[in-house]
């Protein structure tokens, strides 16, 4: 074999000075890095290997004598150019496993290596600066905005109470709710970009960890409840009835999934369970599973859920809103809190949401302890729900079933009774629930269903009236 610069050699261009010498020393390739690198115009080939590290070769009657021990430990030498100036390298020197007869070195500048790798920390650093001033930037002014926002709310509140024409406090509660959504904005943006500037710092404190579950179940009962959805809460016994730990973060994550939940599930249940899963000292690992019989999410989409800015159905998230940023400030506060998110999922069969996160326990709180932990309820490992029915939620989904139609039918008539109450938030909320329901149906269903979603939207008391007559006429 020929180790000429003709040949298809792949590491011609490789970044690392290349040689091939054999036993007698002669040089029978280099690279054109080694070429450049030690200034040789012309061809390397010929040349004796002590040209180069006369340092650690010498040349002798049957070759070349040397020290240096072969083999892929890096040692440093001095390399020489053309012109007997010098510089240090890192090489390795093996002997060629396919050509026995030939050593190949391999030698990297230390010098540009180490100025590169400065360069590189300087440039990482910079990076860094400027994320941490566009966040620093970023939650200065959405901090900024809260104080307008809460002035608008605090007036609009106000005058809710003297405010007698009906026109008026339509106008009004519209006001409040859009100041309640830009509220929950604001402070999504900036839990955000206080985490991605590591200026977050959790606030943990003693607190009754039932309590503060009573608490989240109670924020969101009503709206499950006037949606028909089934929601089980279970606890287990070996978490104590005070912990230490984030409390207000905790229920933040908690609510950010249960909303989600919500959102995405037209019929069926949702079930929070909590288990403990570790002790270590101080401190317990508690584990908290989330599962609903929703819309589901594809493989491809589940991937990027947990990324910033990330809504994984467009059209869902246009009419909801949102900033795709729920789902990765949970990732990060569970993170911070010493655990992780995960999800299971599968489309048209419902989503589990699991996060672990360590609490402190204090002295005489965990009277459990000497209790096996509930390892059964590890990742990927999820308990079964408590004893309530599994319910028929799948069928209920599959346009065109009994199943189907009869909630679809309880869905419309819940619509109606909204619209006839002028509650258009709640409208709004089952009007997606139908959407859910009809996905699959022929299109003019699909196409009833546009007009009364749009008609929903603008409040349109005739229009959705006549949607949903002839809507019930075709499902009848
Ligand atoms: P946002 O802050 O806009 O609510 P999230 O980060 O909480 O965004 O959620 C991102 C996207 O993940 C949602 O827009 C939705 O597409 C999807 N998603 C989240 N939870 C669920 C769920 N339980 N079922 C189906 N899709 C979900």
């Amino acid at each position: 074999m020929q180790w000429s610069e003709g040949s298809a050699f792949p590491i011609e261009d490789a970044l690392e000075m290349i040689f091939v010498f054999d036993r007698r020393g002669t040089i029978s390739y280099a690279n054109v890095t080694a070429k450049k690198k030690l200034e040789y115009e012309e061809d390397l080939n010929g040349r004796h290997i002590s040209d180069i590290f006369p340092g650690t070769f010498k040349a002798s009657d049957d070759g070349f004598c040397t020290e240096y021990p072969f083999g892929t430990q890096i040692q440093n030498l001095v390399a020489y150019r053309k012109n007997l100036t010098c510089f240090p390298v890192e090489t390795r020197i093996i002997e060629s496993t396919v050509h026995p007869e030939n050593y190949i070195c391999m030698a990297n500048d230390t010098l540009e290596k180490e100025y590169l790798n400065r360069e590189i920390t300087h440039v990482k650093q910079e990076a860094e600066q400027a994320l941490k001033v566009k966040s620093e930037f970023v939650a200065n002014v959405t901090h900024e905005l809260r104080t307008p926002v809460n002035g608008v709310l605090g007036n609009t509140r106000e005058l809710l109470d003297q405010v007698t024409d009906e026109q008026i406090l339509k106008s009004l509660r519209l006001i409040e709710r859009c100041c309640g959504d830009m509220n929950k904005i604001i402070n999504n943006i900036l839990d955000f970009s206080k985490l991605e500037a590591g200026k977050f710092v959790l606030e943990p404190r003693r607190f009754h960890f039932r309590n503060m579950l009573d608490y989240v179940r109670s924020q969101h009962i009503n709206k499950l409840t006037e949606k028909g959805l089934g929601f089980f809460m279970t606890v287990s016994p070996q978490i104590p009835e005070y912990v230490v730990g984030d409390e207000l973060r905790i229920v933040q994550i908690l609510n950010n999934l249960l909303s989600n939940a919500q959102k995405f599930t037209a019929v069926g249940k949702i079930t929070v369970e909590v288990v403990r899963t570790a002790r270590v000292n101080d401190k317990i690992e508690l584990f908290f599973i989330v599962k609903d019989t929703g819309i589901g999410i594809d493989k491809a989409d589940r991937d990027k859920l947990f990324q910033s800015f990330s809504q994984v159905d467009a059209s869902i998230s246009r009419k909801y809103g949102g900033t795709g940023l729920g789902l990765n400030i949970c990732k990060q506060l569970a993170e911070l809190m010493g655990g992780k998110i995960e999800v299971e999922s599968e489309k048209n069969k419902g989503s589990t949401f699991s996060f672990s996160i360590w609490v402190g326990i204090c002295e005489g709180d965990d009277a459990l302890s000497a209790q096996p932990e509930d390892n059964a309820a590890r990742p990927g490992m999820f308990m079964a729900a408590p004893q309530e029915e599994e319910g028929n939620a799948e069928d209920a989904i599959l346009y065109g079933t009994p199943e189907n139609k009869e909630v679809l039918k309880k869905s419309l008539s819940k619509l109606i009774l909204c619209v006839e109450m002028e509650n258009w938030e709640k409208a709004e909320m089952f009007m997606e629930t139908i959407r859910q329901l009809t996905q699959g149906a022929p299109r003019e269903v699909s196409r009833l269903i546009l007009k009364l979603k749009m008609a929903v939207q603008k409040e349109n008391y005739e229009k959705v009236s006549a949607g949903y007559e002839e809507l019930s006429e075709l499902i009848k």
